[in-house]
């Protein structure tokens, strides 16, 4: 199965993940970014 490429919602690093994976739906490379952007 493939992945692809995605923009990281906060760092806008590009990162791969699984399209089935919960990061290409929340948008964030890791969940640090995913914190950091739920404490703006
Ligand atoms: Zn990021």
């Amino acid at each position: 199965m493939a992945l692809e490429t995605y923009e990281c919602a906060y760092c806008e690093d590009e990162f791969a993940a699984h399209p089935d994976a919960r990061a290409a739906e929340t948008k964030y490379c890791s969940p640090e970014c995913e914190t950091e952007s739920r404490d703006l």
